[in-house]
């Protein structure tokens, strides 16, 4: 959108006024902005958030969880580590136990 400065100035002493005239419309308004974002950041850390809006977040977890083959069992499995190479604890000591 772009407005002339006329216009600009018009737009910003109205939303100001309108700001003074409803400061609980504001306070509510941002209260809202602020719950949203909480129940969005339910299920992940705020350090991850921060990191995630400066790129694509869904991306950044698909890169990072990879699927793997367990070389006990053979199931697929998925680990963040990149030298993961067992499914389980279970796996991993029956690994252990035979070699
Ligand atoms: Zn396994």
């Amino acid at each position: 959108m772009k407005l002339s400065e006329k216009a600009r100035k018009l737009k910003n002493e109205y939303q100001n006024k309108w700001k003074k005239k409803n400061p609980d419309k504001v306070r509510k308004y941002i209260a809202d902005y602020w719950e949203r974002q909480a129940e969005k950041l339910e299920n992940s850390s705020l350090d991850q958030a921060i990191k995630s809006s400066a790129t694509d977040s869904t991306q950044q977890i698909s890169v990072a969880t990879d699927n793997k083959r367990c070389i006990v069992c053979g199931n697929e499995f998925q680990s963040k580590r990149a030298d993961a190479r067992f499914c389980s604890s279970t796996c991993r000591s029956r690994y252990n136990r035979n070699h």
